[in-house]
């Protein structure tokens, strides 16, 4: 009897002793994260432990990667002894992301960690990402803001992180027209647009062209040239903001365009939207930003009519709207832009 005991007590004992030694080590900064993420399982009633879980915010992947992986998650670390999740701490990575994007990376790996999901690369029929746990290399995904702070988006993609058979949303059906939010076809000027330029500005000139041409419409269509052939490509970047005014909860804006260039274009021309919210002191918040490439590698004398980006369930506290181009190209390349226009679909 008095060695049975001792023998209970001595594997008590050894078994406390391990599991005293896995120390779960949570990098500060990721902390309310990981803490956040436990409580939305919660919610939907997953209930999630961080005791096996080890989280870095790391200057190196243990992985070495050719793309560019900001994140890694492993639900069977170091031979099943931990979950594990690293957030590469660099500027693209961390440092120059928003809370919202954080959350979207983090979340994402503790998709691997913790639920032990998978990638999956399915869309719906309109495009967009049906899972957070899209990989992020892919031209739909972007692992920083496949959601933003967006009650029903965000709602709709947490519910589908913890439970992959949750029904398909109802705002990737809207397609009712309602207004056009905003046109330009440059017949008074270039009126409002800014320039950003990275690079020797001397490279680029924007100007109103009246040549006779497949898109344009009116007198004037948009031109843009990148001048001569450059080693480093600068970079463009042409913006104008309007204000959105009133719009039903989760509408969603399409951002169209008619693009010809003439010429080869070596490396990318891309359109982005961007949502921003008016502050108490009047400044903008830019809270979310879609940004897709039109034409990316080398393309010579391409024409695209109605070239559409999509954002959907945009929130209600979109006060004003940017819509911009972004041009990058090391040999000489014109580019024109007509009939850009912004319309609401309910
Ligand atoms: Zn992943």
């Amino acid at each position: 009897m008095k060695k049975q005991t001792f023998y209970f007590l001595f594997v008590f004992l050894f078994f406390s002793c391990k599991k005293d030694k896995f120390e779960s080590i949570i990098s500060t900064e990721l902390s309310a994260y990981i803490d956040d993420f436990i409580a939305e399982g919660e919610k939907r009633g997953v209930t999630l432990s961080k005791e096996r879980l080890e989280a870095f915010l790391i200057a190196e992947l243990s992985l070495e990667r050719e793309d560019n992986v900001c994140g890694l998650g492993w639900s069977n670390y170091n031979n099943q002894e931990s979950q594990r999740i690293e957030i590469l701490n660099n500027e693209f990575c961390w440092e120059n992301r928003t809370d919202g994007e954080r959350e979207n990376l983090i979340f994402h790996e503790l998709g691997h960690a913790l639920l032990t999901r998978d990638h999956l690369n399915t869309t719906f029929p309109n495009g967009i990402s049906k899972s957070i746990m899209c990989s992020g290399t892919d031209g739909f995904c972007s692992n920083f803001n496949v959601y933003y702070d967006n009650e029903v988006l965000k709602g709709y993609y947490l519910d589908e992180l913890f439970d992959v058979n949750t029904p398909e949303p109802a705002f990737t059906q809207r397609t009712n027209f309602v207004r056009r939010v905003f046109e330009d076809h440059f017949e008074e000027g270039i009126i409002d647009w800014e320039e950003f330029i990275e690079g020797d500005p001397n490279i680029f000139e924007v100007s109103l062209d009246s040549t006779e041409n497949e898109i344009r419409k009116g007198a004037y269509a948009l031109k843009i040239e990148v001048k001569q052939s450059v080693i480093d490509e600068g970079n463009l970047i042409f913006v104008k903001r309007f204000e959105l005014g009133a719009i039903k909860e989760c509408s969603s804006l399409i951002f169209k365009a008619d693009i010809r260039t003439e010429g080869e274009l070596d490396g990318t021309l891309s359109q982005a939207l961007s949502l921003r919210e008016r502050l108490s002191d009047n400044t903008l918040n830019r809270f979310y930003l879609n940004s897709q490439p039109i034409l990316e590698g080398q393309k010579t004398n391409t024409l695209l009519k109605d070239y559409a980006l999509e954002m959907y369930c945009v929130t209600t506290r979109t006060n004003v709207v940017s819509v911009s181009f972004s041009i990058k190209s090391k040999l000489p390349v014109t580019i024109y832009i007509d009939n850009i226009r912004v319309e609401l679909v309910e």
